[in-house]
């Protein structure tokens, strides 16, 4: 038995949502009970005890989309990368630092994102990998990386033409063997998606290829009508809208995860409700690519499942969560909006995305639920209640807070340190490998 308590505890649970010095008791990998800490401490007098010193404790975070093999960018130049729009960005960024990573540099990148992630109260993530620059075996790297450091991971690789016919193939049977590998697991951490790009970068024999090739029941993880550019590309070419062709394609449906729509139609927000598909947010990669706000509001309110992540902007899902309000409050001109929404796709909607993806109740503290719980070092400045719970995330926790991570029922972080794992040697493995990667870009 594992016990992290007296703290404030937000349980996300509607029947019981907080509780002001409350404690969450573990047993293996599930919630067995929840109450005070003297309660708890009552009922477990042997457990372990995780002390949150007056902080808050709240259920692991969950991000719905990001790039693991993007770690190695920050600070990198590309001799004569001078974007001039977000194609240009793709091609002469990311599809040029994809290209380069060998199979180590993804173990690499990933072991960085897991410690990140950790760090940041992030338990669950929705991976989207690219390395070209070494197919066979990428995501069985990442799920060991994941193993090792303890995080609950939903991997795809993204097919797409770019490459050429023999690569496209290659990542075809990446997704197949990642999705047979995580239905035969059974450990609950491992979940796959089958991933594609873009439709822009995926011909017709292509889309028909991977629907082929995908199991049945796998769901699909891919970017749509992201930039503008994906839509005219899509008209220019095929005479319809990105959503409408994905839909001919079989793309879409209850397990597809379509990140952005930026730039979708009423229409195709129909045709996103009606086929159950849901919508993946990140609205610090949308702001810095300059692609314009996803009407994600709308979506919502048509009663599409939107979710919030990141695509590799940040690890830091209350960061993701902050600038998620601000951009449609900016966008829309109303200092009212999205108060309600943003929250509802971290806690809610992130939740029920990742409990279909991993079988388990996620996000939640209530018995029966996935152990999965972090502490934050956050005394509240003001009343804190049920009621105002938001207001609190909202304007005075970021992941940086977070000073223990619990997942699965397994101390991944406690006081800021993660056991077992020597963190300097890691980022200096990481700094070297980066390097090379950035010399051979260049060279
Ligand atoms: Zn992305």
């Amino acid at each position: 038995m594992l016990l992290m308590g007296n703290g404030r505890l937000i349980t996300r649970d509607a029947a019981n949502p907080f509780l002001a010095d409350g404690c969450v008791a573990m047993d293996g990998n599930r919630i067995a009970a929840v109450g005070t800490t003297a309660e708890m401490k009552a009922r477990y007098p042997r457990a372990e005890f995780v002390d949150a010193r007056g902080g808050v404790i709240m259920p692991g975070l969950i991000n719905a989309h990001g790039h693991l093999y993007s770690a190695f960018a920050r600070g990198m130049a590309i001799r004569g990368y001078n974007p001039r729009g977000f194609l240009d960005i793709l091609k002469g960024l990311w599809w040029t630092l994809d290209s380069h990573l060998l199979l180590g540099d993804t173990r690499l990148s990933a072991d960085l994102t897991m410690m990140d992630c950790i760090e940041n109260g992030v338990t669950t993530m929705f991976d989207h990998h690219a390395s070209y620059g070494h197919i066979e075996g990428s995501l069985f790297a990442i799920a060991d990386s994941a193993k090792e450091y303890g995080l609950r991971v939903s991997l795809c690789y993204e097919v797409s033409d770019r490459n050429g016919p023999e690569k496209m193939r290659a990542a075809v049977r990446e997704n197949v063997d990642m999705l047979r590998a995580a239905r035969a697991d059974g450990s609950g951490m491992l979940s796959a998606l089958f991933g594609l790009h873009a439709q822009f970068t995926l011909s017709d024999a292509t889309l028909a290829y991977c629907r082929e090739q995908a199991p049945e029941g796998a769901g699909f993880h891919i970017h749509v009508a992201e930039g503008i550019e994906d839509v005219y590309a899509c008209l220019k070419e095929h005479g319809k809208r990105p959503v409408f062709r994905l839909q001919d394609f079989g793309i879409l449906g209850e397990n597809t995860l379509c990140g952005h729509c930026t730039h979708v139609s009423d229409a195709e927000m129909d045709m996103l409700k009606d086929t159950g598909s849901s919508v993946v947010h990140n609205p610090e990669s949308n702001m810095g690519n300059a692609i314009g706000c996803p009407p994600a509001l709308a979506m919502m309110r048509k009663g599409i499942r939107v979710g919030l992540g990141t695509d590799g902007y940040t690890n830091d899902m209350l960061e993701s969560l902050k600038v998620a309000k601000l951009l449609h409050q900016h966008n829309l001109h109303d200092a009212t909006a999205a108060w309600a929404e943003a929250p509802q796709m971290l806690f809610d909607n992130n939740a029920k995305l990742a409990g279909k993806a991993f079988g388990r109740e996620l996000g939640v503290l209530r018995p029966g639920a996935a152990a999965d719980v972090i502490a934050l070092d956050y005394t509240p400045p003001t009343p804190m209640n049920a009621d105002n719970l938001s207001g609190h995330v909202l304007f005075g926790m970021s992941g940086r807070q977070v000073i223990h991570t619990v997942i699965d029922g397994r101390v991944r972080m406690k006081d800021r340190e993660l056991p077992g794992v020597d963190k300097q040697s890691v980022l200096a493995r990481c700094r070297e490998a980066a390097g090379a990667v950035w010399n051979r870009i260049n060279a």
